[in-house]
């Protein structure tokens, strides 16, 4: 389906950034070439003193891919943002420089702030209501704020700016196509739905587990952490999908309604050693590859106790799932990749006498990026007839022809909030965490310990 842009200028503060050359800019590339961002300009700000041709090789690097797999019309789009493309040297955070540049920007602007935390807040804290134009769209990457209350304040500030539909908190690990898949099996299939709940299902785990060791971001990631990197964020948003109780449409306000609703009804509940468990990896291998202690590397303060791996327990506290447990999980630098929610049923009331062979729950397992399905099965398997085996029914789930920072400009370029994190939201998730994070910092969680490349620290 191809969406109508709304905005006319994509303006990208941050252009030298690694968020911008890695993931925005092929993002925007796949999109235009797809012909989904007909008429847009594209706008690079950084402090940098940049000069044009600096700008456009970096943008004409990023477009290569695209470039490369596009036909004709795609083509022509790629060079006619090439074309038009401008780079702006501003110190975002000086009064009055970016409001100087968006009046010059044909208007309606969507400013991505692909800049450190930081430095987005300071950038919007010296903007003025008056200095934003009529149907400015601002974009904040994660994380939004540090705590729930700089939470909060940002929230505040982005309010006097423009309107809450306006602002698009971003979070790359809810795709489109992730969403409605999640969505579109959960509420177009009516045997489903009768047995979505605590009657029928014991439990539900929402596991990230990266392969991937600290690859250089201790900067920002020795600061934050698994359970503020991950589950603060994103983990809680597809619990959330997974939970939400069937919205009328599935139009950004029915949506995001029904999110907010499962995140009010849930918490983490003391003990925190009972709730939560917190480890950080030790030397290893990951792919062949040495891997140093998480304290080794470079920029790391072993003094903090930054967890490279959390799990917590959500409880929901509302009618349909009082008392089963959400599973969050999250942790760098594990010998497999792993990203996926696995939903375990309880066992059936009675196995009726004279079957043999294994009777475990079923379980439901959607994968995320790639989307798969995977309902198991227990069955009467090849062989003996009293025997049972276990069967799994696998289907792949659509995929997006873009790229998952594609998915995301096409919601800000179209005006399309819903894959936003809405303000009230993002507040919820920080209040859902911040226990934790207290008790965590007051030591009252043991931080265990694992190896790189290893399944984890060993189960309790
Ligand atoms: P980088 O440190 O790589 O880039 C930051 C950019 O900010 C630079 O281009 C820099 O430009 C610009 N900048 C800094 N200060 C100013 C200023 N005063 N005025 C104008 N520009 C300024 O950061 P990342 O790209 O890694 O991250 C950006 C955001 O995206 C962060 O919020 C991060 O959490 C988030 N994010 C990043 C991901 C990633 O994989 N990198 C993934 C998900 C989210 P110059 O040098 O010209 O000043």
């Amino acid at each position: 389906m191809t969406s109508q842009t709304t905005v006319k200028t994509l303006l990208i503060l941050g252009a030298s950034g690694d968020l911008t050359g890695r993931l925005l800019l092929p993002g925007l590339a796949r999109l235009v070439a797809k012909g989904r961002a007909p008429g847009l300009r594209l706008a690079g700000a950084g402090s940098s003193d940049w000069t044009p041709g600096q700008w456009l090789d970096r943008v004409n690097t990023a477009f290569a891919d695209a470039e490369a797999h596009a036909d004709a019309a795609g083509k022509l789009e790629l060079k006619r943002v090439l074309e038009s493309t401008s780079y702006h040297q501003v110190d975002v955070t000086a009064p009055g420089l970016l409001a100087a540049l968006l009046a010059r920007l044909e208007a309606p602007v969507a400013v991505y702030f692909a800049l450190p935390p930081q430095i987005s807040q300071k950038a919007c804290e010296v903007l003025h209501p008056h200095d934003v134009p009529p149907g400015t769209r601002l974009v904040v990457e994660k994380p939004f704020g540090f705590s729930l209350e700089s939470a909060r304040r940002l929230n505040e500030v982005l309010r006097t700016l423009v309107p809450e539909d306006h602002i698009h908190r971003v979070d790359h690990f809810l795709g489109k196509a992730t969403v409605l898949n999640i969505l579109g099996l959960r509420f177009a299939n009516n045997f489903l739905e009768p047995v979505w709940g605590r009657d029928h299902i014991a439990k539900v785990e929402i596991i990230f587990d990266e392969d991937l060791a600290l690859e250089g971001r201790a900067r920002y990631y020795d600061g934050a952490g698994a359970l503020r990197d991950m589950i603060q964020s994103h983990l809680l948003q597809i619990m959330a999908l997974l939970a939400i109780e069937p919205p009328a449409t599935i139009g950004e306000r029915d949506l995001r309604d029904a999110i907010a609703a499962v995140l009010r009804a849930s918490s983490i509940k003391p003990p925190y050693t009972d709730s939560t468990r917190r480890a950080r990896y030790l030397a290893g291998s990951l792919g062949g590859k040495d891997v140093p202690d998480y304290t080794a590397e470079e920029g790391v303060d072993p003094d903090r106790n930054t967890e490279t791996l959390a799990e917590v327990r959500v409880d929901i506290d509302n009618w349909r799932w009082k008392g089963v447990p959400f599973i969050l999980r999250s942790g760098k630098a594990l010998g497999t990749k792993r990203k996926e929610a696995v939903v375990t049923f309880r066992p059936v009331p009675h196995l009726p006498a004279g079957f043999t062979g294994t009777d475990t729950p079923n379980t439901l397992r959607i994968g995320f990026g790639p989307d798969t399905l995977e309902l198991d099965v227990d069955v009467n398997g090849p062989g003996d007839i009293f025997s049972l085996d276990r069967a799994a029914l696998v289907a792949e789930l659509n995929a997006s022809e873009l790229l998952p920072y594609g998915e995301v400009l096409e919601g800000v370029l179209t005006g399309d909030p819903l894959l936003s994190v809405r303000g009230d939201t993002a507040e919820e998730c920080w209040r859902i965490v911040e226990p934790v994070l207290a008790a965590w910092a007051a030591g009252k969680v043991p931080l265990e310990e694992y190896r790189a490349g290893s399944g984890g620290p060993a189960p309790e």
